[in-house]
């Protein structure tokens, strides 16, 4: 697969605008692919862990924006605490749903959910999903 390169300069500034949503320094990564390995979800992602953080090194937010692995994570930080850089991968994902979400698009609207709904659902699960998919 190639993959295209965009602006310098449109890339450092990517790359700065994730560590410092994330909190993280995402240039450590040495793409060991540990968190790979421990991801329970990575077989229902576009692009795994390790890619992601590839193209987050590299600043390729076009490419980023059209995948589901940050949607996929379930935030379980199984990668985080293996990752031999100590890089938090969980907040990575967390700092790229923001950048989706700062756009103000909602993928779930709380309004149009039936009481129903609310009743049955767990209510951590609830607030993840809001905290994940709302802008
Ligand atoms: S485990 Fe850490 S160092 Fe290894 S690929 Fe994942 S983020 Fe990079
Ligand atoms: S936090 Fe997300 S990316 Fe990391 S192991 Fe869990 S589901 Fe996978």
């Amino acid at each position: 697969m190639t993959i295209p390169i965009s602006d310098h300069s449109l890339s450092l500034k990517s790359i700065e605008e994730i560590n410092t949503l994330s909190g993280e320094s995402v240039k450590v990564c040495m793409q060991c692919a540990t968190c790979t390995g421990m991801c329970p979800m990575a077989e229902e992602m576009d692009f795994s862990p390790r890619k992601v953080m590839h193209f987050v090194q590299f600043g390729l937010m076009e490419k980023l924006m059209d995948i589901n692995t940050y949607w996929k994570c379930a935030s379980c930080h199984a990668c985080s605490v293996q990752c031999p850089r100590g890089i938090d991968i969980a907040k990575v994902m967390e700092a790229l749903r923001q950048k989706v979400l700062r756009k103000s698009k909602n993928y779930i609207e709380p309004s149009q959910m039936s009481k129903e709904a609310i009743a049955e659902m767990p209510q951590i699960a609830l607030v993840a999903g809001f905290r994940k998919f709302t802008s």
